[in-house]
């Protein structure tokens, strides 16, 4: 498994950032972490390096955070403040060919907001970006190159009905689900594609339960109770098929996240396990059993073959993503047990450069891990309870 499992992920897609230093200037590396906080409507912005709190920014509620591809932009989904708030990050990247400008600036909250009745879901694929309200059962799509200037244009699809659902953009199509007509309060049923005018693109594909989406590379996936529905690009349309689960215990994904750099997928799979998916392997499915509950978990955007985990024992483990396995543990924190609320705060981690940082709500703080080491080297005091985390930045060039 383990030599099957290599050759896999030999194929690589190749992202991120390059740079020359026989062409620099001055390199320059800046990473930033944008924390929001469980119980107020504040986003803090640290400076990585330095270890210091660099901008606040007060917005309505607490706020699940995501991240551009790009790193330029912060949607901050404020579900029970009914709002969507963007912050230009203040780090850009220019690609220069065989190298990259970096350009910092500081970090600022944009006027330009998506309202709505209780945003959830958020995804951008090749920079563009969808919202799902639940509260509605409608998306709002949008181009992250459109925000910044001001102008975010967008576009609203209705799914029928207000559910907890998802929508992504992906071929120059819309995809979002369908809710389940008899009892829209439980889960959707399957997924649509929608041309951009709106129009809908053949039947319903079947995803019982739909819950938790991602990319990699230039593959989507939907999680589904029976397995997974892949979407790849085919003649500029997306082309969608079902990968039911095998191999594994009683259990389903209900939260994605796709690899940076190898092209796979980890999912959550029951309380003490992840999956790592491999959607044109023979064996698509690998399971990891963790020895506690499953608190968090980040892939490594740097570093391709490592993904994290926080446990509710407080540790944190480096898997292996060709091996299958953990390689490393520490204890970071006190146990956060997962009885419970499932939104109680508890731990959430980023990979920022070299450095895995867990945010520690109770504690009021953040704990910074070296990849390489797997050692402690530092921690942030923030302000309240630090939940949901993002790390933006990276090395380039500045020509002075
Ligand atoms: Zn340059
Ligand atoms: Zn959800």
């Amino acid at each position: 498994m383990t030599s099957r499992a290599r050759g896999a992920l030999g194929v690589s897609l190749l992202i991120g950032i390059l740079s020359n230093p026989s062409i620099a200037n001055e390199k320059v590396t800046s990473w930033r972490l944008f924390v929001s906080n469980h119980e107020r409507g504040v986003v803090s912005v640290i400076d990585a390096e330095k270890r210091a709190s660099i901008a606040s920014f007060g917005i309505d509620g607490p706020a699940s955070l995501f991240r551009s591809a790009s790193g330029e932009l912060v949607f901050a989904v404020q579900g029970a403040a009914n709002r969507v708030a963007t912050i230009q990050s203040g780090i850009v990247f220019r690609d220069h060919g065989d190298h990259a400008d970096i350009e910092v600036t500081d970090p600022r909250l944009l006027s330009i907001a998506f309202d709505g009745p209780k945003p959830s879901h958020f995804v951008e694929h090749d920079g563009e970006i969808a919202i799902f309200f639940d509260g509605s059962g409608k998306a709002v799509t949008t181009s992250e190159r459109r925000i910044p200037g001001g102008s975010a244009e967008s576009r609203e699809f209705d799914s029928g009905a207000p559910h907890h659902g998802a929508a992504a953009v992906f071929a120059g199509h819309v995809l979002i689900t369908v809710p389940n007509s008899e009892k829209p309060s439980s889960l959707p049923v399957g997924i649509q594609v929608r041309r951009m005018s709106g129009e809908a693109v053949g039947a319903v594909h079947p995803c019982p339960d739909v819950h938790g989406e991602a990319s990699t590379g230039n593959i989507m996936a939907f999680a589904c109770s029976t397995g997974l529905v892949i979407i790849q690009p085919q003649n500029d349309a997306p082309s969608l098929r079902h990968l039911p689960y095998s191999g594994l215990p009683a259990g389903k994904v209900t939260t994605l996240i796709g690899g940076r750099g190898l092209q796979y997928f980890l999912g959550n799979f029951g309380p003490r396990g992840v999956v790592l998916i491999e959607p044109t392997e023979a064996t698509a499915f690998r399971h990891i059993e963790l020895p506690t509950r499953r608190v968090h978990f980040a892939v490594d955007p740097i570093q391709a073959k490592f993904a994290y985990v926080v446990t509710e024992d407080g540790k944190l483990h480096q898997i292996d993503v060709l091996n299958g396995s953990i390689v490393r543990s520490i204890l970071l924190t006190a146990p956060y047990s997962m009885d419970g609320h499932w939104s109680d705060p508890r731990p959430r981690l980023a990979v920022a450069g070299e450095n895995i940082v867990v945010t520690d709500p109770l504690a009021g703080k953040l704990h910074l891990v070296n990849r390489d080491s797997f050692q402690r080297v530092g921690e942030i005091a923030v302000p309240g309870k630090p939940f949901n985390i993002i790390a933006i930045g990276g090395t380039g060039v500045v020509h002075n």
